[in-house]
């Protein structure tokens, strides 16, 4: 039995130095890499991903959830039952539509189909269904070859507020090493390191971080449902693309929904006009504002779009 060392890789300066302190701890052929894949994530990633597999001299496997076996059920069931549940027809007929097409094969937008909304905070459904459950089958599968796995994560304490308030005496939050169970144990060995850290990792093993962070981004993760002002604002002035991509999502969620008004972003209230209160654009909008939603940022309207702006420093 041996013992192999997984490495959650997500684009981001976290799992890159968890994945350089791996390295340097246990060597290449102790480590495995893995990256899952949503659908919903910015080409520099992608891009930068490949990097790291040459910067590092590493393979990366890619995971991505595969909806087929649920999407075809799910067919059947609007098909079938909701004409026995009172769902007029024309709702129906507008649902079937985008289900005759089958799975777009990008697992975001398949996931939001079939539950027929979008994630949100309180039901952040993403994170367990496009990112856990992909690389814990992927765990299993290392471990289903007789082999035990620790399971790397690059999180920190610092990153979040719950984990700085709750951790610290409390142990409620997150631990730096549990037992999952079954031969699978999770490692934090990044939890108490500051970002300085995680980016002088990234200097002493020669390894540019995400380019995305000089664009000012603090995450590279996917444009996220619980992303803030700042950060849609970020994404509207450069990747305007991915808004409009996640516009045309908002139209083929809202297609399967019975209200036909799914937004990407909560819009707290009725549910029947969210897409009129707080529609992609409507967040756009709303991003561009100062404090209190009403009035324009003037100076953030001013800054360049190319403008080099890294909120961790890495301009110099
Ligand atoms: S980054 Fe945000 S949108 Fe993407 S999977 Fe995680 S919680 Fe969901």
């Amino acid at each position: 039995m041996s013992l192999v060392h997984v490495v959650s890789m997500s684009g981001g300066k976290d799992s890159t130095a968890t994945a350089i302190l791996a390295l340097e701890q246990h060597g290449k052929d102790a480590c495995r890499f893995v990256f899952a894949d949503t659908g919903n994530e910015h080409e520099v990633t992608y891009e930068y991903l490949h990097y790291l597999e040459s910067a590092l001299g590493i393979a990366i496997d890619w995971v991505r959830r595969d909806f087929s076996d649920i999407w075809w059920p799910r067919r059947d069931y609007v098909r079938d039952v909701w004409p026995t549940k009172g769902v007029p027809d024309e709702v129906i007929v507008r649902a079937l539509e985008v289900f005759e097409r089958g799975p777009t094969g990008i697992p975001f937008l398949d996931l939001c189909i079939i539950k027929a909304r979008f994630p949100s905070r309180m039901a952040q459904f993403c994170t367990h269904e496009l990112k856990v459950a992909p690389i814990t089958e992927y765990q299993m599968s290392v471990i289903d070859y007789g082999n035990i796995v620790w399971s790397w994560q690059g999180v920190r304490i610092e990153e979040s507020e719950a984990r700085r308030t709750k951790f610290q005496g409390s142990g409620a939050c997150v631990v730096a090493f549990d037992e999952v169970g079954g031969g699978l144990y999770n490692y934090r060995p990044i939890l108490r390191w500051g970002w300085q850290d995680v980016f002088e990792a990234h200097r002493l093993y020669n390894v540019k971080p995400n380019p995305l962070y000089l664009q000012g981004r603090d995450r590279v993760g996917c444009l996220c449902i619980n992303s803030g002002k700042q950060e849609i604002g970020a994404w509207a002035k450069r990747d305007r693309h991915h808004i409009e991509r996640i516009a045309e999502w908002e139209d083929i969620v809202s297609a399967v929904s019975k209200r036909a008004n799914a937004t990407f972003f909560p819009a707290p209230g009725d549910n029947d006009t969210a897409r009129e209160r707080g529609g992609i654009w409507q967040k756009v909008e709303w991003a561009k504002t100062t404090r209190g939603g009403r009035q324009f940022s003037l100076l953030d309207q001013l800054e360049e779009p190319t403008a080099c702006s890294s909120a961790y420093g890495l301009c110099e």
